[in-house]
């Protein structure tokens, strides 16, 4: 039996592997590693995708988000709200710049935060509000950006997990103030190492952005701010350039991966597929199905599921198992367990098929054939 494992990126690199070489071994000629000609270009063919004017590159998603904050002068006695159920790094840069995480409880459906509880969660300390657009699927923005605007917040995309989503045919990234984007290589959006970028339509904020990832210099040595140090290496961009060119035809196919997958699991009673909202377009990072489970005093049944499945050779994954209100790193803001009960929930029965572009139907097939015998 063949091994399917949840995500397989020599698929892509098959497909650039010529132009790639070409244009690595030309950087490494060139004696030009940070900065120059193949950064500029990458941050211009970015900023046109999304639809904004300015696109700055950074080192990663983390440091997209920190310089956001940083660039918005958002800092101590200052909350930002956020969803429990991300990645750390949504909640981690908040803290780091002295600002509180405000976590709300998320949307049943679609692993989303929910519009209302944001709306409920605003103080008089609020500064801004960082939605996170999870596996691919973007929340409402044009609700929360009306929430936003009654009450003069800024909103920084988390866009991590969703490079090329749209709501209402615009590109996440591009509706809020700023957008966030990680070129992790597992994000639909990859380089072969780390990078990141924001985007923005507001001049200042990118320019204060560009000082801030370069030790807050605004001319050769004057510095005027203190900033860090997060380039967009050369190598990185021009590999990001060429994958560019790829992304939509790659987030194509896992959406015909996701409706396939859809199909085949539609039956099975014990599963909750992922529903989107209209007016979303998902690009499916993740394909996350929740294994329903009602006996909350015992070992979620998922983590059965999945231990059977990886026997059978089926890799599937949990994000996330903690959620963040609960972590140990967040005691002192004093959530409880049953607080924040649909993320809770989702904590404990998430599972996230394989999913990349390049999946065959073959392959999902043999997931779902051997989800249904772990079950
Ligand atoms: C990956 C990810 C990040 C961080 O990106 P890095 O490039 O790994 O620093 C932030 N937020 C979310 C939701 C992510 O999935």
């Amino acid at each position: 039996m063949k091994k399917i494992p949840p995500l397989d990126l020599t698929r892509q690199y098959q497909v650039i592997s010529e132009e790639a070489s070409k244009t690595v071994i030309e950087i490494l000629h060139s004696g030009r590693y940070i900065g120059g000609k193949a950064v500029t270009n990458f941050e211009q063919e970015f900023a046109n995708y999304i639809g904004v004017d300015k696109c700055v590159g950074c080192n990663s998603g983390t440091d997209a988000l920190y310089l956001a904050l940083r660039a918005l002068n958002i800092g101590q006695g200052d909350e930002v709200i956020t969803t429990p159920f991300t990645f750390m790094a949504t909640a981690e840069v908040i803290t780091r710049v002295g600002a509180t995480p405000v976590f709300v409880d998320i949307e049943a459906d679609t692993f989303n935060f929910d519009l209302e509880k944001v709306d409920a969660a605003i103080t008089p300390q609020t500064k801004a509000i960082i939605p996170v657009h999870l596996f691919g699927q973007p929340v409402d923005m044009q609700r929360l950006m009306e929430i936003a605007e009654a009450h003069n917040l800024y909103v920084i995309e988390d866009c991590a997990q969703a490079t090329g989503a749209e709501w209402n045919g615009h590109k996440v990234g591009s509706i809020g103030h700023i957008g966030c984007f990680s070129f992790y290589p597992t994000k639909n959006l990859g380089a072969c190492g780390d990078g990141g970028a924001l985007t923005t339509n507001d001049e200042a904020i990118a320019s204060q952005v560009t000082m801030l990832r370069e030790h807050g210099l605004k001319a050769r040595y004057l510095h005027e701010l203190t900033g860090i140090n997060s380039r967009l290496d050369a190598i990185q961009a021009a590999i990001l350039s060429i994958k560019l060119r790829y992304l939509d035809s790659w987030n194509l196919q896992r959406q015909q991966a996701a409706t396939y997958y859809h199909q085949l699991l539609q039956p099975i009673a014990e599963i909750k597929l992922p529903q989107a909202l209209p007016g979303g377009t998902s690009v499916w990072n993740q394909y996350t199905i929740q294994i329903k489970d009602d006996q909350i005093d015992e070992e979620p049944r998922r983590d059965r599921v999945k231990q059977k499945l990886a026997q059978m050779g089926v890799i599937a994954m949990i994000y996330y198992p903690l959620p963040l209100h609960l972590q140990p790193v967040y005691q002192d803001l004093a959530y409880q367990l049953g607080q924040l009960p649909v993320t809770e929930k989702a904590a404990r029965e998430v599972l996230s098929l394989p999913m990349f572009p390049g999946i065959l139907q073959e392959e999902q097939e043999q997931v779902v054939y051997t989800l249904k015998d772990c079950l």
